[in-house]
């Protein structure tokens, strides 16, 4: 049996191996970038590391280089939808209870329209 949360069930595993569809926006041999099924805001994308990671929560130290690149993807995502200077959210949740339901590691970059705090 396959462990909760492991990769052989991973939904973002099977958008990574191009098993499931999805509108990619990025990709590099560390990370992929695609639009959410669900957008949020004007733009919404999601960036996710090409190793299955679960949740912010499991990162480990051997993740390191892999998890701050995803904050340069960001950074060249933001430039490229004009949301440098505009402003821009990004949302990682992490556990269910803060709202995570894919539990595969993923940044939600936000873009289009004002945003409030706190969050819901
Ligand atoms: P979470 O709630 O875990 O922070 O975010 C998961 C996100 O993945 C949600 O915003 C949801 O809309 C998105 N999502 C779920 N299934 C799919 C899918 O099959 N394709 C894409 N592109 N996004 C998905
Ligand atoms: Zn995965």
């Amino acid at each position: 049996m396959p462990k909760p949360h492991s990769e052989a069930e991973c939904l973002f595993c099977k958008i990574i191996q191009k098993k499931i569809p999805s509108k990619v926006v990025y990709e590099d041999e560390v990370a992929l970038a695609f639009e959410d099924i669900s957008p949020q805001a004007p733009t919404h994308l999601l960036i996710i590391p090409k190793i299955h990671i679960a949740r912010l929560a499991d990162i480990e130290q051997q993740d390191e280089v892999t998890v701050s690149h995803l904050f340069s993807v960001i950074r060249t995502l933001a430039k490229q939808y004009a949301l440098l200077e505009a402003g821009f959210r990004t949302v990682i949740n992490s556990g269910e209870s803060a709202g995570q339901t894919v539990f595969h590691l993923h940044i939600h970059l936000m873009g289009g329209r004002r945003f409030h705090w706190p969050p819901g």
